[in-house]
């Protein structure tokens, strides 16, 4: 009854980015035990399609913060606050700062045992004819830095930029990304915006554009990639082993993604530091730093012949 309840929820709720106000406290007491690996590495071995969900938890283990937890905030806000439609266009420099600050931060990490694991997975079951896909709420792109191929990034890229003129999407690697950026964007409560005047903000670089640009990423609020939802649907429904991965399964859509494959009687394998609200519909639970249980989880298994 929940599930059909769920399933309901998804459609109505359709393809907008919205975090649920579910709390973690009740549930990061409540530890739940962790399943047997050995079972789960049964599944695995057999699996041929398997998808991975994975979200901020795999990033933060790399060091990338993301400004959602109370504890976790740039100057004063976090990041619901300053990433949304409305903050964009009442405040371009105040959010191009933030996101400058991101880039940053981000452009400095390196993928971890988590990242690697995943990537190192992909390679070894292609070699057997079976299939690993990626599907990432992260906006870093570590995953691609790790090695893997087949991503799915559903909230956009860090990385690249979007003109609000021309609709124009680029990949941009720069540090700083526009002069008047350079040293700004700083975290510290204590600083004051840099009101950055908007036509010394990113501006397109397409000949007779020069249109504002802004992060190519998905703002709450806004919906997702109707032609990258399809890709994912499609391999939700393919997948027969699915992995939730440092997800707190809180923001939708993607929070319903892993029950609507356990919905199908589909394993679904938890990876987390905590249970979350979802953790009750997946079959396997692995509590810990997703660097730590998902190399064992997805170490070559006895059966692999390549
Ligand atoms: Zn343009």
């Amino acid at each position: 009854m929940t599930m059909l309840l769920q399933r309901r929820a998804i459609m109505s709720v359709g393809l907008r980015l919205f975090s649920s106000h579910a709390t973690s406290g009740p549930l990061a007491d409540s530890a739940c035990s962790s399943s047997d690996m050995s079972e789960f590495r049964k599944v695995f071995s057999k699996a041929q399609h398997i998808a991975i969900i994975t979200g901020a938890g795999v990033s933060a283990e790399s060091g990338v913060p993301t400004f959602r937890g109370e504890h976790e905030k740039w100057r004063k806000w976090q990041s619901q606050d300053l990433a949304s439609p409305e903050a964009f266009s009442r405040y371009p420099s105040r959010v191009w700062e933030f996101y400058h600050h991101r880039r940053e931060v981000a452009l400095s990490k390196k993928p971890n045992a988590a990242h690697l694991a995943i990537a190192e997975c992909e390679a070894r079951l292609k070699k057997q004819g079976r299939e690993v896909v990626v599907i990432t709420q992260c906006i870093d792109d570590l995953h691609q830095q790790a090695g893997s191929k087949h991503v799915l990034r559903i909230h956009g890229s860090l990385t690249e930029t979007r003109c609000l003129s021309c609709g124009d999407v680029d990949v941009n690697r720069r540090s700083p990304i526009c002069a008047a950026l350079k040293n700004k964007g700083s975290p510290d409560p204590n600083v004051a915006d840099a009101n950055i005047p908007v036509d010394k903000l990113p501006r397109c670089s397409e000949s007779d554009c020069n249109g504002l640009l802004r992060p190519n990423v998905v703002f709450f609020g806004e919906t997702l990639d109707s032609h990258l939802l399809t890709k994912v649907e499609k391999e939700l429904e393919i997948c027969d082993l699915c992995l939730v991965v440092g997800t707190s399964s809180i923001v939708y859509p993607a929070a319903m993604f892993g029950p609507q494959v356990a919905s199908r009687g589909v394993p679904v394998a938890e990876f987390n530091l905590r249970a979350t609200p979802k953790s009750e519909y997946f079959t396997y639970h692995f509590q810990g730093p997703c660097g730590t249980t998902l190399p064992a989880a997805l170490a070559p298994h006895n059966s692999e012949v390549v």
